[in-house]
């Protein structure tokens, strides 16, 4: 791993910080020439408002370890919360977030749907599977809030995507 990339992968995702950009697989790619860098990421999903965010962090802090960066965006293949790692994963659970379950198959139509997906999201505190969604979106449209039916506790959810 070069030095670059360690510190591309250590710039955490602006909504869910305890997500670093390589646990969130939105870091794709660290080419290093000399002192230029450029990084690909793919952003979560389209028009997320955090990814201008996460290239201004990218840069400043590439910066800062004496690197000329550039951030390129690829769109395709689409981000998937499927690249999320298993080290991100227990990163949210550790923070009282449920993570993504599977995501629907890619290929086939994704279905357009205004009434919530159905789930089963476990409770990220006490595992519990008896929870009920409250809301389709939390703070940021790519969580959804429920809340465990037996410690009574709210929590977020990352939706599969
Ligand atoms: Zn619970």
């Amino acid at each position: 791993m070069s030095r670059a990339y360690a510190v591309a992968a250590s710039v955490t995702d602006p909504e869910m910080p305890m997500l670093t950009l390589e646990d969130l697989g939105v870091l794709r790619d660290v080419r290093e020439d000399g002192r230029r860098v450029t990084v690909t990421i793919t952003p979560t999903y389209s028009g997320c408002p955090a990814m201008a965010t996460m290239r201004d962090d990218l840069v400043h802090r590439l910066t800062e370890a004496g690197y000329a960066a550039q951030v390129e965006i690829a769109l395709s293949p689409a981000w998937s919360s499927d690249w999320i790692t298993e080290r991100g994963r227990q990163a949210l659970r550790d923070h009282g977030l449920s993570a993504p379950g599977a995501a629907p198959r890619p290929g086939g139509p994704i279905p357009l749907t205004l009434m919530p997906t159905a789930r089963a999201v476990t409770c990220p505190r006490c595992d519990s599977a008896r929870t009920e969604l409250t809301s389709e979106y939390g703070a940021t449209a790519c969580k959804a809030l429920y809340r465990c039916a037996d410690c009574l506790e709210p929590f977020e959810h990352v939706k599969e995507i």
